[in-house]
């Protein structure tokens, strides 16, 4: 048989359906490792990043995307440390734009937006339709304590760009307590005003943070929701992303509201997606340490297609049932903690 002609094969065969079936549909893809800013729950001051002939370059990751929709993948997330600081960034969005018109239904961005203001109008020409900008407080001087480098001003202007490209915007919160605690009425009603829909998440044990303890300030989200609703009248909705945000509304608005809840709350059993880091490495689970390298089979001489497709086949066939971190309190222990930071793969 033909080279062609196997890899049509398998293609065919079956789409990604991992062993406790979940039809696999979503990919986020970790550009980069580096970011210009070191929000001290992700990482500590003197981060370490990698070196570039260790991150996949645009091609590589092209191919890998390719092979991925080819296999049923409808919906990519271009993730980092921050996506927007990788030189060149807006090439790969060009060259991954095609596909939207035939088999990818969806192409978005998750942010730290202090670059948005300059590549919003970009971004809305290469087909992205929807980004999330994370932002954890709209007061400068807490913003400056929590990202250590950053503006508050220039996420907001960020912010103004993407919503005068037409981008729709969801804003990711990490809830933190005794930080941004006090401020969470009036972040809902920023939203509101802006029409932006609004995520809250919990700290996850993940990556070294240097002196910081992530302990101090978690904020359970079941809290949180629960202050919410004495404050706004809440309405639960059935709208989901396969994903571990539960939404609701407010009433009298249009924004959805969803509450990220890992440690307290379980989301695996519709897990649909799956994460490659900047190294592209993939990860099955964002809470386990199951991986498969594919760096080594992109660059490998003897590369195929089809050793390509057989392997992303093969890495979901690995996919764990679920995570395992948790925080026991009494103890002051975190279980399952992964060594890895978010801002290698991504979130
Ligand atoms: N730099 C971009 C940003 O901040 O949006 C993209 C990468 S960042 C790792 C993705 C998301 O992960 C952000 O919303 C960030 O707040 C969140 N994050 C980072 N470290 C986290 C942690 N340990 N626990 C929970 N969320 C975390
Ligand atoms: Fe950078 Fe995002 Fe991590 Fe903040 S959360 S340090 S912006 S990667």
């Amino acid at each position: 048989m033909e080279m062609t002609d196997q890899v049509n094969e398998l293609l065919d065969s079956s789409k990604l359906i991992d062993p406790f079936s979940r039809h696999i549909t979503y990919l986020r893809l970790s550009v980069t490792d580096r970011c210009d800013l070191r929000c001290t729950y992700c990482m500590p001051e003197k981060m370490k990043f990698l070196n570039k002939k260790e991150v996949l370059t645009f091609e590589e990751m092209y191919r890998l995307c390719s092979g991925f929709i080819n296999l049923g993948i409808k919906k990519i997330r271009i993730t980092g440390g921050e996506p927007l600081v990788r030189k060149g960034i807006m090439d790969f969005f060009e060259m991954l734009k095609p596909h939207l018109s035939q088999d990818l239904e969806e192409l978005t961005l998750t942010t730290n937006g202090t670059q948005l203001h300059r590549y919003a109008n970009q971004l809305y020409e290469n087909g992205v339709r929807r980004v999330n900008i994370s932002l954890d407080t709209l007061d400068p001087m807490k913003f400056k304590q929590i990202t250590r480098l950053g503006k508050l001003h220039d996420v907001l202007l960020g912010i103004d760009a993407a919503k005068d490209a037409n981008l729709k915007i969801k804003i990711n919160c990490v809830a933190l307590k005794n930080i941004n605690d006090d401020e969470i009425d009036r972040f809902i009603n920023w939203c509101v005003t802006k029409d932006f829909d609004l995520t809250f998440i919990e700290t996850m044990p993940m990556g070294d943070i240097g002196n910081e303890n992530r302990l101090n300030h978690f904020l359970s989200l079941n809290e949180l929701k629960k202050n919410i609703s004495s404050k706004f009248e809440l309405e639960d909705t059935s709208f989901s992303t396969g994903g571990p945000a539960k939404y609701s509304k407010i009433k009298g608005s249009e924004i959805k509201l969803g509450f990220i809840t890992p440690l307290s709350h379980n989301f695996c059993s519709s897990c649909n997606r799956i994460r490659v880091d900047a190294t592209g490495v993939l990860h099955q689970c964002l809470g386990q340490n199951n991986s498969l390298d594919f760096r080594q089979i992109l660059r490998s001489p003897e590369y195929t297609e089809k050793d390509l497709i057989e392997n992303i086949k093969k890495s979901i066939k690995q996919k764990p049932e679920r995570h395992s971190f948790s925080y026991d309190f009494s103890r002051d222990h975190i279980e399952g903690k992964i060594e890895r930071h978010m801002s290698l793969t991504g979130g």
